[in-house]
């Protein structure tokens, strides 16, 4: 069936400001980190993708390294790209990385001009782009001077592979250097991705002000905890859950833990009195945070981005649920 997409898609999200960039993002964007991989139905990823752009997704963020294999989901990326969103380019924010191992040899890791520039034109290759919106480096390389890695970046966008570029997985401290160097170039660097969550809350220890400082913005990845910050592993383990599937290595059934599971009874009490899901209270959660502006979900199931959306219905708090959820969480 040749996928025609929805009149009504941009009516009901909400498209967010990159720090101080002309680049807006949907506060809620899809990433496919996982179930996207050779795996995975290939149809199921299809109607992931497709049924997020209908409800105003415009952003896919991926990386070299996605599969499994390695390069796995830009390859289905692509496929899906070329049959269902021929014509719609121009609609999309695309995103990739590179910084973790790709391929072997001293070529294909970490943080080298070398590296950086050939796995982006790997990438693109991959997903048949001649330029993705935003390019990360996906970590720190303790061993290539942040001089090089910087200059990389910009060496990609000047060759027109990016048009923004971003890190990740950098400190605050980190994150200064580099940017400091970025505004040297005047190498496009708009922002960090960032682990954010309501059980992993390092950003708020001196990262988001150096992004505000310098006019940046964030999206806040893995909001979900894997998943953990829904209702699915209150009664067990679900046989379908990524804890559950051999071939994802990153949740496995003993990272739901007794006293994680405590909490996310408690917070889901919370949601339940916001009358939402505990995902959606853990999505407006991140969103709250002004250099915020998109979070980063993954999803199994058509039905989970379908939830996630509707996050948007309800993203103000009060200050006694935020209160009560500080609380919650510091025990
Ligand atoms: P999440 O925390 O959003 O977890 C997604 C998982 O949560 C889904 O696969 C699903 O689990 C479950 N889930 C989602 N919505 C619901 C729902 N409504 N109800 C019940 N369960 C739900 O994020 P991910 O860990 O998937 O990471 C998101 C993205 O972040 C990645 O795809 C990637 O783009 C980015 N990322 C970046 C990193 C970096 O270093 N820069 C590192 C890691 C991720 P199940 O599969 O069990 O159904």
């Amino acid at each position: 069936m040749t996928y025609r997409p929805s009149d009504k898609r941009y009516e009901t999200m909400t498209y967010n400001r990159v720090g101080n960039s002309g680049l807006k993002l949907p506060a809620i964007s899809l990433g496919l980190w996982n179930n996207f991989g050779e795996p995975d139905s290939f149809e199921n990823q299809r109607q992931m993708l497709t049924r997020a752009f209908d409800l105003g997704i415009t952003h896919f963020d991926l990386a070299n390294n996605y599969g499994p294999p390695a390069g796995a989901a830009e390859e289905n990326f692509g496929r899906i790209l070329k049959k269902d969103f021929n014509g719609y380019r121009d609609e999309l924010v695309i995103s990739s990385k590179a910084g973790f191992h790709m391929w072997d040899g001293p070529y294909g890791d970490w943080g080298s001009k070398k590296y950086l520039v050939s796995s982006l034109d790997q990438s693109l290759s991959r997903m048949g782009l001649d330029y993705v919106d935003i390019f990360y480096h996906h970590r720190p390389d303790p061993d290539t001077p942040l001089e090089e890695t910087m200059q990389a970046l910009d060496l990609i966008v000047k060759q027109g592979k990016a048009l923004y570029v971003g890190i990740s997985n950098y400190d605050a401290n980190q994150t200064a250097a580099a940017i400091k160097l970025l505004k040297a170039q005047k190498t496009p660097f708009i922002i960090h991705q960032a682990s954010y969550s309501m059980l992993n809350r390092w950003v708020e220890e001196g990262l988001t002000d150096v992004l505000d400082d310098a006019g940046a913005g964030a999206i806040a990845f893995v909001p979900l905890a894997q998943g953990l910050l829904t209702n699915k592993y209150l009664h067990g383990v679900p046989e379908d859950s990524r804890a559950k599937k051999s071939h994802i290595p990153f949740l496995s059934e003993g990272d739901i833990k007794e006293d994680v599971l405590n909490k996310v009874v408690k917070l889901n009490e919370v949601a339940r009195h916001r009358d939402q899901s505990l995902a959606q209270m853990a999505l407006a959660w991140v969103l709250r945070k002004q250099t915020v502006a998109s979070a980063l979900i993954g999803a199994s199931k058509v039905s989970q981005i379908e939830e996630n959306v509707k996050t948007l219905d309800r993203l103000a708090f009060h200050a006694d649920e935020l209160a009560a959820i500080d609380s919650i969480l510091k025990t």
